[in-house]
């Protein structure tokens, strides 16, 4: 089976991967260089910590696949409360989590200090820990799976801007192929791509933000602060941190990340820590959105599949949804099919829905 795939990012790449070794005969095109859009930007938080069952099936077969790809670091992740109605969801979610076999316990702020004496505990009401947790490199997870994809036979065409003429034709500047598949895995393009063979993608784009910090002397786990609606993770002997995320028109958007962003992710920190590091480097990224918060991740015509609309998690979902969305193309058995098709079907939209990006991007932001 002749496969392209339209999109060098994490989810393009794991989908040009499971492809290559089932035995399609596959060609990646990006438009710029790979990993440029958000998969080079992500923060690259990873864990299993979902209350949801197919959240957590996905991201268990998800980290399965990291851990054998030896990119998967361990990292405890931590979540706090600190007013009565989210420590009520942080105790909802552990006992959702602990239903689906995942290791998260609660901590009390004590227990929390005691674990990691470098966090200020004043105001929290509730800690989640989830124990198996870890953290990824972007980089190093774009060139990875780009390399294990050439390896099994795969090509990677960067520099090439795509468009489709038919659902499985697509135009690149030198030639016009048909093929008897197209993936598009092109974060907020794939809804233009696709409107030009008349598919309508209820799909939005929203801007999120993160800075990487000076050295900080301290041992910390990932952490977020459901309040306050901020998170970091370490970063070598830094910390990245990120939120300011608002919706955008995803052609007109400042990748810089704001001075306002910076200078409060900094003051959180400093709340949270008692640390006081300065910010080494901050940017922004565009990460896409739902109606309903799930991807859009399936066959929209006949040869036409998309992957999209990840909310802030397709880094650490873009293993298990490549061989998800390999399988589907296929025509192959894969163990998420019993939990994943209706919940990711992007017919179930027809595209005409009115949503916001983000419920309320400026709750426990403007604190
Ligand atoms: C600041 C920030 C922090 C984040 N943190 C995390 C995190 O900690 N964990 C996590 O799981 N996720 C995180 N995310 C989200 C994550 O980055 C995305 O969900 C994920 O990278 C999406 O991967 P993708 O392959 O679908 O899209 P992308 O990486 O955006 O790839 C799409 C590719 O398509 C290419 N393209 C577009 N149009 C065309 C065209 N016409 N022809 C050819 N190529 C085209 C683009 O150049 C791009 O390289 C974060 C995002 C941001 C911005």
């Amino acid at each position: 089976m002749n496969v392209a795939v339209v999109g060098g990012g994490a989810v393009g790449l794991s989908t040009a991967l499971a492809l290559a070794r089932h035995g399609a005969s596959v060609t990646v095109f990006e438009r710029d260089e790979l990993g440029s859009g958000a998969s080079g930007l992500a923060a690259g938080l990873c864990y299993d910590a979902f209350a949801d069952d197919v959240d957590a099936a996905v991201a268990a077969d998800a980290l399965a696949r990291y851990r054998d790809l030896n990119l998967f670091e361990p990292h405890p992740y931590v979540w706090v409360a600190r007013n009565e109605s989210d420590a009520t969801a942080v105790r909802e979610q552990i006992a959702g989590m602990q239903r689906n076999g995942i290791a998260a316990t609660a901590l009390t702020p004590t227990e929390l200090g005691d674990r990691y004496p470098a966090l200020d505990i004043s105001g929290i009401e509730i800690a989640g820990l989830a124990r198996d947790a870890g953290v990824l490199d972007p980089d190093a997870v774009v060139a990875t799976l780009a390399e294990q994809a050439q390896s099994d036979g795969a090509t990677i065409e960067t520099h090439t801007p795509v468009s489709l003429s038919s659902p499985r034709t697509v135009e690149t500047p030198a030639e016009t192929r048909t093929l008897d598949a197209v993936v598009v895995a092109a974060g907020p393009q794939t809804k233009p791509l696709v409107a030009d063979v008349g598919v309508s993608l209820a799909l939005k784009a929203y801007r999120a933000q993160a800075l990487v910090t000076d050295p900080v002397d301290a041992t910390l786990p990932s952490f977020y602060d459901a309040t306050r609606e901020f998170y970091w993770r370490p970063k070598d002997d830094a910390l990245l941190v990120g939120n300011g995320a608002h919706e955008v028109d995803p052609t007109d958007w400042n990748p810089d990340a704001d001075a306002e962003f910076i200078d409060r992710s900094l003051d959180r920190v400093e709340q949270a820590t008692a640390l006081g590091p300065a910010c080494d480097r901050a940017w922004a990224g565009l990460c896409t959105a739902t109606p309903d918060g799930a991807p859009l991740a399936g066959q929209v015509a006949d040869g036409l599949w998309v992957a999209t609309g990840w909310q802030g998690h397709g880094l650490m979902r873009a293993p298990a949804m490549g061989e998800y969305l390999a399988a589907d193309v296929l025509g192959r058995p894969n163990p998420l099919s019993e939990y994943l098709p209706d919940r990711v079907d992007p017919t179930r939209f027809d595209g005409s829905e009115e949503f916001a990006a983000l419920d309320d991007p400026t709750r426990g932001w403007d604190e």
